[in-house]
């Protein structure tokens, strides 16, 4: 019978790299805590529409990469392609909004049906950070500076850099919107069959396309710089001041502008050359109009989003001990039926919240050579040795399975959690 395989684009996460990715969750959830943000869990599944009404029909997500499906009541679903939406939603449903900020982050994962390649997958993880009820400029300083604790905490600041411009207040970009429909107007024989469609109903989006002859093209369109009205400029020229005074590096990048309909003010992304074409690891911005345009009041919104599987990449690359899977402190080896059952008993003492020691078990029996072999494999840095002639006697074998040459040495039964804990 041929064997059913996972499905393309989606991966598992084995046992190997687990622990991986358990360390750089712990670490992006203790390190939101310490600003204030709290977590959110929203549903993998929204109703289609969600998606529609806020990414913006004329995207790339909406027109060809969503998981879109018809559930047994006919209702049209859709596997969230990205997590701003349901967090605004949810924020809406539950009056999350009133009268109140909210600081929430996010971690799970997304589906895009996109083309597989390395760094780009149809099931991937994002952790997202967001910041609802906050206008000014100062919340985007905090949300960069996040980042930028999360790049050194995981000493990888040196192999990213940050890059942002201003989409400027709706009204501005209408009129920048004019310029690019007469730009692009003229060129119009030159365009891709995508940007034809979009320079009517989004021509933004052409400055996104990912076509090497529309970006050459582009590449002399009007820039929005020069359309930014003065509340925009205030903006962003604060934001740079902070940035300044926080010692956050950053180009501006009037060529930037983000793929999602509902940014305005602030886009930046956090990228690396060191990843290939996949090189964006974190993206983000303001995006004020979106709750309202989801049926909720007007009120502000900003955030970003990081790629989990870019990140840990980058990560495993350049500092590789950042991600070095826990290692178990002992190895419970015994001989004996008597040992094997005091055995079970001492192991989980030791890790009790007291003692607070990692110990495998071996279980499956064994002659005393193979259990030494799997504790070995096991990478346990010790061997603890239960035999019954040294256990009467109060004694217990301990070994040092990762330094050459050493010897079992006996210790006493009481004195055994007290050596392990003193050797960390
Ligand atoms: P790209 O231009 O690479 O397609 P995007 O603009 O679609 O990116 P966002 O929607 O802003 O990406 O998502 C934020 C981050 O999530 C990206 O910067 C990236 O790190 C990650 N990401 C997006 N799509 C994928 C994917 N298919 N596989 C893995 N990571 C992804
Ligand atoms: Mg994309």
């Amino acid at each position: 019978m041929s064997k059913i395989q996972s499905i393309r684009g989606m991966h598992d996460l084995l046992p190997a790299d687990s622990g991986a990715w358990q360390q750089v969750e712990a670490v992006l959830a203790k390190t939101l805590s310490r600003y204030g943000y709290q977590e959110i869990r929203t549903p993998i599944v929204e109703q289609t529409e969600l998606f529609k009404r806020s990414i913006g029909e004329v995207t790339d997500i909406v027109e060809k990469e969503m998981y879109t499906f018809n559930d047994r009541n006919g209702d049209q679903l859709t596997l969230r392609p990205e997590g701003t939406a349901s967090c605004a939603r949810a924020g809406i449903q539950h009056g999350l909004f009133h009268n109140q900020q909210q600081k929430l982050w996010y971690q799970g994962p997304m589906f895009r049906h996109e083309r597989p390649q390395k760094g780009r997958y149809r099931q991937f993880s994002q952790l997202g950070v967001e910041a609802y009820g906050i206008p000014g400029a100062d919340v985007e300083a905090e949300l960069l500076l996040i980042c930028q604790r999360l790049w050194q905490a995981f000493k990888i600041d040196s192999h990213v850099r940050l890059e942002l411009n201003s989409l400027g207040t709706p009204d501005c970009r209408a009129a920048y919107r004019s310029a690019l429909v007469e730009y692009f107007g003229a060129h119009k024989d030159a365009l891709d069959d995508e940007s034809k469609r979009r320079l009517e109903s989004n021509p933004l989006r052409i400055l996104d396309s990912k076509n090497p002859e529309m970006q050459t093209l582009a590449a002399n369109a009007p820039v929005l710089h020069d359309y930014l009205c003065d509340e925009a400029k205030e903006h962003f020229t604060q934001l740079l001041a902070y940035l300044d005074k926080l010692d956050i590096a950053y180009t501006v990048n009037q060529r930037l502008v983000r793929g999602l309909d509902y940014y305005c003010h602030t886009v930046f992304e956090w990228v690396t050359t060191e990843l290939g074409a996949q090189g964006t690891i974190c993206a983000g911005g303001r995006y004020d109009g979106l709750i309202k345009q989801l049926g909720g009041k007007e009120i502000a919104g900003v955030g970003f989003a990081m790629g989990m599987e870019r990140f840990i990449e980058l990560v495993g690359q350049y500092s590789p001990k950042m991600l070095g899977q826990p290692v178990a402190d002992a190895y419970m080896i015994t001989i004996g039926a008597e040992a094997e059952l005091e055995g079970l008993q001492l192991a989980d003492r030791m890790r009790s919240e007291e003692s607070a020691l990692a110990v495998i078990s071996n279980l499956g029996s064994g002659s005393f050579k193979s259990q030494l072999k799997r504790a070995d494999k096991s990478a346990a840095r010790y061997a603890i040795i239960l035999a019954e002639n040294e256990l009467e006697q109060g004694l217990i074998g301990l070994k040092d399975l990762r330094t050459a040459g050493s010897e079992q040495q006996l210790v006493a039964y009481e004195q055994l959690i007290g050596v392990l804990n003193n050797s960390k």
